[in-house]
């Protein structure tokens, strides 16, 4: 069964196939500044399981560099982001979804630019930026038996 997401008024709805891959905690100036937020959950999934069901035409596409990010334009909710050069994955803003039921983050990322009044408390791993080796683990979470 598909997983499900909206926007904070209802306007955009989603469906997302397949399973959700490990979800990470981005701690990058980007983020922070978009969402006003200490950091971000997401996850990157591939673009061919997200389709909208509901308000595509409200979707507004943010474009900066090589990068976008799609948000409603009624409410302002932060859906996905994704890259102009086509690399098959977006990044699903997590908190988008209904059911939040899945095992949560399993590290965080782009520690070099953290916000310098947060404190990470958990015990996850931590990265400075983003590397191969953060894809390789990704990888083999995401090939363990998750939900
Ligand atoms: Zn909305
Ligand atoms: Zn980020």
């Amino acid at each position: 069964m598909a997983r499900t997401g909206r926007c904070l008024c209802g306007e955009v709805r989603y469906e997302l196939d397949g399973d959700l891959p490990p979800i990470v905690n981005c701690h990058c100036q980007y983020c922070r500044r978009a969402h006003g937020a200490a950091f971000v959950s997401i996850a990157w999934v591939p673009h061919s399981a997200f389709r909208f069901t509901a308000g595509e035409s409200s979707v507004t596409r943010h474009t900066v560099g090589g990068g976008y990010r799609c948000f409603c334009t009624i409410c302002g909710s932060r859906l996905f982001n994704g890259q102009t050069s086509e690399t098959g994955f977006i990044t699903l803003i997590v908190s988008t979804l209904d059911d939040d039921s899945h095992p949560g983050p399993v590290l965080h990322l782009n520690l070099e630019s953290k916000a310098n009044w947060y404190s990470i408390t958990d015990e996850l791993p931590q990265h400075q930026s983003f590397s191969r080796e953060i894809i390789e683990y990704l990888k083999a979470v995401r090939s363990e038996d998750r939900c």
